[in-house]
């Protein structure tokens, strides 16, 4: 379908992929080289090092698969385990479910615990069914740190606790594809032996790299875990890698991307792009408060700082708020995915995002949220949010603008 014409710009509000800084792009525009040069190290070998910064690793290592956040779940799994293992896994959203189910077709057992799609990882549930595994046959945990689709951030340090207070020597897994660069991350410290990203969430790129933290554990049981891999296999990765070089030709442009990216966080301080992330969502929140509406986040402890999935009233469809936002108004929002749709539209404010942009989402989404027969107060969301970032709490009164 083609839109109507539209001049100015086009806004991307979705949660990945997200928007790509002119620095990033304009550093990725350069001739084709010899990825087999002597010299060609000197790009890559200090990109492993800044992703660990990142992650938070020191004892990991860090591997770029060309792919997605999808390759990664792949690699990580195919690399570290066994067909017909039992694994550890929940559903709270689109992405925790589409895990299970590349699990399931790649041959493990996982065990699944659903909760509702609002919620976290049950990590209490997670220990007691750990608990209970008393021959170690449960191989592996997977927690989705950031579900996408329901803008709920997951607790790993809990995951971590529950499995180290029962002695257990599973493997623990994290999607954090779309925390990772936004969100605090520690790999080390809450001893996560496979993370999992992709380039284009938090890092500010196009799509193109899946990339994969992985700890020492796991690269012993890279060692002898038997599923079928060719493509991403580590060792074939990491013999290459020590000295810069890759299997296969390696996505050289997304590198010098990379490259800038790790600069542009590495500039700002990675502390202070976390608290970016933070101050902006709060606004976001503070906006979707205004309006009278919901996020579908259940508890405040679960708000996610990357993406905020709000629940339209009754009666009103969220895929006409995003079709008018698309075709009208020329910016786009995220849809509510799976059982969501319809009900659900999200906004993703990770990566290169300010407040002018936090302000704009918010004027736009309650412009397209009021053409689609919402009672929202119109300018409610952005006065909330503005008043947040002028003053650190909304102004008394303001909340209060009556619906029309
Ligand atoms: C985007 C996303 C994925 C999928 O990553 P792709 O890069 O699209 O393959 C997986 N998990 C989460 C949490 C995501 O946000």
């Amino acid at each position: 379908m083609f839109k109507a014409q539209h001049s100015g710009q086009t806004h991307l509000f979705i949660p990945g992929p997200t928007n790509v800084p002119e620095a990033v792009r304009q550093a990725m525009n350069v001739a084709q080289q010899d990825m087999r040069a002597a010299d060609f190290g000197q790009l890559t070998l200090p990109l492993f090092e800044g992703l660990k910064k990142v992650f938070k690793t020191m004892g990991g290592e860090v591997m770029l698969f060309p792919g997605s956040g999808t390759s990664a779940w792949e690699a990580a799994i195919t690399n570290t385990l066994n067909p017909g293992d039992k694994v550890l896994m929940a559903r709270y959203g689109q992405f925790s479910t589409l895990w299970v189910k590349m699990a399931e077709m790649l041959g493990l057992e996982p065990i699944v615990v659903d909760v509702p799609w609002g919620a976290g990882v049950p990590w209490k549930e997670f220990g007691r069914i750990l608990g209970r595994d008393k021959d170690d046959e449960i191989k592996a945990v997977f927690v989705t740190h950031n579900e996408t689709a329901t803008g709920v951030v997951s607790d790993i340090e809990a995951v971590r606790r529950v499995m180290d207070e029962c002695f257990h020597e599973a493997l623990l897994f994290v999607d954090g594809v779309s925390s990772i660069g936004s969100m605090d991350f520690r790999m080390d410290q809450w001893g996560v032996d496979l993370a999992v990203t992709g380039s284009q969430k938090g890092l500010m790129m196009p799509a193109g790299l899946g990339i994969l933290g992985v700890s020492q554990k796991a690269l012993e049981a890279s060692k002898t875990a038997t599923m079928r891999r060719a493509y991403y296999d580590f060792a074939d990765m990491r013999a290459f890698n020590k000295d810069g070089y890759f299997p296969y030709t390696p996505p050289t442009p997304l590198l010098h991307g990379l490259r800038a990216a790790l600069g542009l966080i590495e500039a700002e301080g990675l502390e202070a792009v976390f608290a970016r992330h933070a101050r902006l969502a709060e606004g976001v929140r503070r906006g979707v408060k205004a309006w009278g509406l919901d996020t579908v986040a259940e508890h405040h402890s679960l708000y996610s700082n990357t993406v905020t999935a709000v629940r339209v009233p009754e009666g009103v469809d969220a895929r006409e708020v995003l079709r008018i936002a698309y075709e009208e108004l020329n910016a786009s929002f995220g849809s509510g995915l799976s059982r969501l749709a319809g009900k659900v539209f999200r906004i993703g404010h990770l990566g290169s995002f300010n407040e002018g942009m936090t302000l704009t989402a918010l004027s736009l989404a309650e412009l397209a949220l009021v053409k689609a027969g919402a009672r929202v107060p119109l300018g409610a969301g952005v006065a909330a949010a503005s008043n947040w970032f002028a003053h650190g709490a909304a102004a008394p009164g303001v909340m209060a603008v009556a619906a029309e």
